[in-house]
Order: C-alpha cells, then sequence, then structure tokens
C-alpha cells in the first residue's frame, strides 16, 4: 500500500516558515500585504477566497478582498487593478479565476504589475520561470514539487508524466519538473498510447478536472502519484483524477483529495506574498 502524503502537514511547515518570515519583515518595518479580487459567486472560488483569507491571518499577512458583482466592467476592474497596484499596503494582487463571461482574463492577468503578481500568470513572470530565475513560483506546481520532495524521491533522471498542458498547472509543472532533473513528457487529450506512458512514469501528475481518470492499470508499481483534480461530485464530495482506491495498491507515495495538493497551492500564494513584499523593499 502506498505512503500517503499528507499535504496538510507538508503545508502546516510552509506557512509556519512563512509566518517566521513575515514577523522578521515586520521587525524591520516591512509589511505584507495580499489583496483577492473575486468577482461574482462562483461557489468554489468562495471557497478558495476563504481559504486564503484565513491562510494570510495564520501567517501574519494583512488581506484585503474585494468582492465585485458578476456583471462588472471591464474598465472597474482594471481600475481596482490601478489602485492595487499603487497600493502599498498591498504586496500582492491576486484575481480569482475564472472570471464571468464577458471579462478579458488575459488582460486582467496583463494589468497586474509584475512585481504584485503572486499567481505568476503575468507573461513577465511565465518567462522567468521557463528561463529558471523566478521571484515566484507558480502556486499550484511548486507545491507539488514540495510534496514530491516531502517523500525523499531523488527526482533526478526519474520519468515524470503530467496529464495536462494548461497555462496554470500543467505546463509550469512540466518546467519546475524539468528544473529538478526530471525527464518530462506532457500528455494531454490528444496523446496516443496514454495508458502506456503513464505506466512508465515514476512521477505521475494529474491535472486533467476529470474524477477518476486515472486508474490503477495506468500506474507503475512504486510510483509517486500526485492528484492536482478537483471534481465536484454529485453528493457534493470532491474527488481527484486519479482512482485512488486502485492506485493506493500500486503507487509508492499518493496525494489524497482532499487535503493534498489544495492546501500546498494556498502555502506558496503565502510565500509569494511574502517573496513580493521582499522584492518591493529590494531585499534579495
Ligand atoms: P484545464 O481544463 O485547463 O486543463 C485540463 C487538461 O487536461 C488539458 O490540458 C487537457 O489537454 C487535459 N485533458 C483533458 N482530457 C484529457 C484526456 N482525455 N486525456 C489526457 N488529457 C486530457 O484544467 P486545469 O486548470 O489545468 O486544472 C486541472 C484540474 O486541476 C482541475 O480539476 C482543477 O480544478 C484542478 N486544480 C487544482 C488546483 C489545486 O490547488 N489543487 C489548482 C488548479 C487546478
Amino acid at each position: 500500500m502506498a505512503v500517503i502524503i499528507d499535504g496538510k502537514a507538508v503545508s502546516a511547515e510552509v506557512k509556519q516558515r512563512v509566518a517566521n518570515e513575515v514577523a522578521e519583515l515586520k521587525e524591520n518595518g516591512i509589511e505584507c500585504g495580499l489583496a483577492v479580487i473575486l468577482v461574482g459567486d462562483d461557489p468554489a472560488s468562495q471557497v478558495y477566497v476563504r481559504n486564503k483569507k484565513r491562510a494570510c491571518e495564520a501567517c501574519g499577512i494583512y488581506s484585503a478582498e474585494y468582492r465585485l458583482p458578476a456583471d462588472t466592467k471591464m474598465e472597474e476592474l482594471i481600475a481596482l487593478i490601478d489602485e492595487l497596484n499603487a497600493d502599498e499596503k498591498i504586496s500582492g494582487i491576486l484575481c480569482q479565476l475564472p472570471l464571468p463571461k464577458g471579462l478579458d482574463e488575459e488582460a486582467v492577468i496583463a494589468r497586474i504589475r509584475p512585481d504584485k503578481d503572486v499567481d505568476a500568470f503575468n507573461e513577465a513572470n511565465v518567462g522567468k520561470i521557463m528561463i529558471g530565475n523566478y521571484s515566484f513560483l507558480p502556486c499550484t506546481p511548486a507545491g507539488v514539487i514540495e510534496l514530491i520532495k516531502s517523500t525523499g524521491v531523488d527526482m533526478t533522471g526519474k520519468n515524470a508524466v503530467v496529464i495536462g498542458r494548461s497555462n496554470i498547472v500543467g505546463k509550469p509543472m512540466a518546467m519546475l519538473l524539468l528544473h529538478n532533473n526530471a525527464t518530462v513528457t506532457i500528455c494531454h487529450s490528444k496523446t496516443q498510447n496514454l495508458k502506456e506512458i503513464c505506466a512508465n512514469a515514476d512521477i505521475l501528475v494529474a491535472a486533467i478536472g476529470r474524477p477518476n481518470f486515472v486508474t490503477g492499470d495506468m500506474i507503475k508499481p512504486g510510483a509517486v502519484v500526485i492528484d492536482v483534480g478537483i471534481n465536484r461530485m454529485d453528493d457534493g464530495k470532491l474527488c481527484g483524477d486519479v482512482n485512488f482506491e486502485e492506485a493506493e495498491k500500486i503507487a509508492g507515495y499518493i496525494t489524497p483529495v482532499p487535503g493534498g495538493v489544495g492546501p500546498m497551492t494556498i502555502a506558496t500564494l503565502m510565500q509569494n506574498t511574502v517573496n513580493a513584499a521582499k522584492l518591493q523593499a529590494g531585499i534579495k
């Protein structure tokens, strides 16, 4: 049976580290602040925003929340971002995605000052991630790397397979695995022989958005299996992209859903907010 990777425990360690850094910065007169913008009333987004606020409180980070109605106009959203870009109390700005129809996500992301872009979605930050010289880690992929490291498994030379090629998870995930010296394959909806490719993975990261998509026969015995997927089932329960029951009999290590990758995403966001405050204060 696989060892279950405890995302809550690993994220608590990261948040403690962040809280210590925040306290140290405060002693030197530097405050860390995160602004979260939520447009519309998507229930999942509301939960994420609440969790982010709680994490800020736990780390001693000032948090400001902006809840806008679903019919908010692009000019209004841009004006708010401009205001936050100029606000010295705010080190990091996050606009919760997806945005309601009619709002241009790319333009919104592009408007956030790169040194306040704690989600690392801005073109400037994506480019830096590609080069491997970055101030902000992409939150979910960075959290996954921490979870893999927590197993003690060395990524160097290992076959790592990422299922999913989104800008938010799949692509930056592949890049971070590459920076950690893994041999990386990215799979997607057009991939042929998906089963065979996955069954050869020492590290398998699923970021698809389809419940129980990864079955036991797609897993190499002893592999590290990371489930990024968050799918809400009809009974209200959360379910990952990996069939946990089948996978835990074969994998060496596996993340649960919930309690795996989710808490790590938020912990990395806290770390990025501190990094933003340091960047703006000219501290390396
Ligand atoms: P997305 O819809 O943008 O991308 C899904 C990817 O899956 C696509 O690249 C697509 O090519 C691939 N895919 C779809 N069907 C496939 C198939 N049959 N075979 C192989 N690949 C297939 O989604 P996303 O934003 O990358 O998110 C993926 C999942 O991760 C979602 O469930 C999302 O809720 C979750 N998520 C979790 C966190 C977290 O903090 N845990 C953060 C972000 C996203």
